[in-house]
């Protein structure tokens, strides 16, 4: 990686724009190392790529944070390859790394259906990363530790950068892969320092919130590092995720003539569901198959049932699409049947000293559950309020989506505005379109994302370097 100097002022930047193409990913989770991959496999000529993060580490983000780096993932490899068109790319990865196979004994035909850590995986990103720009002397890549607060159109087709640092250069092309955003320094702290209010209650309770994977991630965490305690999950809608089958599911979706409204679609899913069971098939891979039409399923629905969906429905189609392996959901169940972790459903009011108040579902009061220590573990979207955001809606370089879950972006990405054109040069890689793009948020739809970028500013704005 070449760092290069740096510029003093918005005059210096426009005096550098130079004859190569300048690219900044800004985000350097999962989906930014992925763009900068992909970049780097189908931008055949020169260019440079600037990497925008204030989190320390090349392949963090939230999916991948150290901190929870032993927890496995809910994707099975098959599902993880960052080599587009590649399935095995992971697996092969695995095969050839001699410590995991001596840990992993079962690894005769391969790893493809078997579940690994995040560490395991955030390694394979990183590795993958380096080898790619290791195979490219003709590139630059600077890394820079710090948030982007703004973007602005600069010089004409251009963007400007704003960050600690008063002189960045002009680039032709800006991917935001800010996924959920900056980490909350509120949440981090208190999962440092959980609040004690260790009077209030009988013997040591911890409260979750949420019912997502984060929450069995906490749970089984807390468990393992010996924590005998209650815990209490409060859940609005108090859907936990279902069990992945043990071997894959194959994807399977009637799909020759989709229904085009929510309840229409509710009862074909369930017919098909139940078609699948009576088979010998499992509702899982109906689920697999349903992904593929996600997206066609959704551009067709109105607004309003959009809204219906996401207040009524989202829940329950988390819970079954982002499935925890079978041996996680086992313990899981086993936990909840000990009695000493609860499931409660209802509406968490606010946060209190030393619990919360909590509104149980069906009651029409509220109560206060006493708990030594609160984890917020509720899957937050994107942060739309964040001053970057704002930047780019307020210049007119971006709108939210019609539900303002995220942007409004077509399918790789690219801004979209109210007169039906989008933005040059612009993309929103990742979790910042799931307003638009369903399941934009799962590892393979943002690596398909991430190449058709790569493509796309390969053709479009540089024909001539298209990937051989
Ligand atoms: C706990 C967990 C487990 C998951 N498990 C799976 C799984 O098994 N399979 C699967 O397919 N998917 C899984 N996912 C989902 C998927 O991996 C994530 O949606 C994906 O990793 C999103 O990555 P991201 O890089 O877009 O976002 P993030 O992980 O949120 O990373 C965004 C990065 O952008 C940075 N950033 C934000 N704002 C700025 C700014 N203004 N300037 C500079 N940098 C900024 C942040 O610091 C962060 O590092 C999981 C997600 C989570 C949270």
């Amino acid at each position: 990686m070449t760092v290069q100097g740096l510029f003093s002022s918005k005059s210096a930047a426009a005096a550098q724009i130079s004859a190569i193409p300048r690219f900044a990913v800004v985000g350097r989770g999962f989906s930014g190392m992925t763009m900068a991959i992909a970049l780097m496999k189908t931008v055949r000529t020169p260019f440079h790529l600037q990497l925008f993060d204030p989190n320390s580490s090349v392949s963090g983000g939230q999916a991948l944070s150290s901190a929870r780096a032993l927890t496995i993932l809910n994707t099975r490899v098959r599902d993880l390859s960052v080599s587009l068109g590649d399935n095995d790319d992971f697996n092969d990865w695995l095969c050839s790394n001699t410590e995991f196979r001596a840990a992993v004994p079962a690894a005769i035909p391969g790893f493809r259906q078997i579940f690994v850590p995040k560490e395991i995986f955030s390694d394979y990103v990183y590795q993958r990363f380096s080898e790619a720009l290791s195979a490219r002397q003709d590139i630059t890549v600077q890394v820079c530790h710090e948030p982007v607060v703004a973007i602005r159109r600069s010089h004409g087709n251009r963007f400007l950068l704003e960050s600690a640092n008063p002189a960045n250069p002009l680039f032709d092309t800006v991917i935001l892969a800010t996924g959920y955003g900056l980490p909350d320094a509120a949440e981090t702290e208190e999962a440092a320092s959980p609040v004690r209010a260790q009077r209030l209650v009988a013997r040591p309770h911890t409260i979750l919130l949420g019912s997502g994977i984060r929450v069995v991630d906490h749970l089984l965490q807390l468990r393992d590092s010996g924590y005998r305690g209650q815990i209490t999950i409060l859940s609005r809608h108090g859907f936990l995720p279902q069990s992945h089958t043990p071997n894959a599911a194959d994807p399977v979706f009637p799909a020759d003539t989709l229904p085009s409204t929510l309840p229409e679609i509710l009862r074909f899913i369930r017919s098909a569901c139940r078609e699948a069971e009576e088979g010998g098939r499992s509702w899982q891979s109906v689920m697999n198959g349903l992904r593929k039409h996600a997206r066609s399923l959704w551009r067709g629905l109105p607004a309003h049932q959009k809204r219906q969906f996401n207040r009524h429905l989202r829940a329950i189609y988390d819970s079954h699409r982002n499935r925890l392996p079978e041996a996680i959901y086992a313990r899981l169940q086993s936990e909840l049947a000990g009695g000493n972790t609860l499931l409660r459903r209802g509406v968490v009011v606010r946060r209190g000293f030393g619990g919360v108040f909590f509104r149980p579902a069906g009651s029409p009061s509220e109560e206060i559950v006493h708990a030594e220590r609160v984890l917020d573990c509720r899957c937050r979207g994107p942060q739309m309020n964040t001053r970057l955001l704002a930047s780019l809606l307020d210049q007119g370089l971006a709108m939210p989506d019609e539900l303002s879950l995220g942007l409004a972006v077509d399918q790789r990405g690219q801004p979209c505005l109210e007169d039906g054109s989008v933005v040059d040069g612009l993309f929103a890689v990742g979790p910042l379109g799931l307003g638009s793009l369903p399941d934009i948020d799962l590892v393979p739809e943002i690596v398909s994302q991430a190449y058709a970028v790569g493509e796309h500013v390969a053709e479009r704005f540089y024909p001539r370097s298209k990937a051989v």
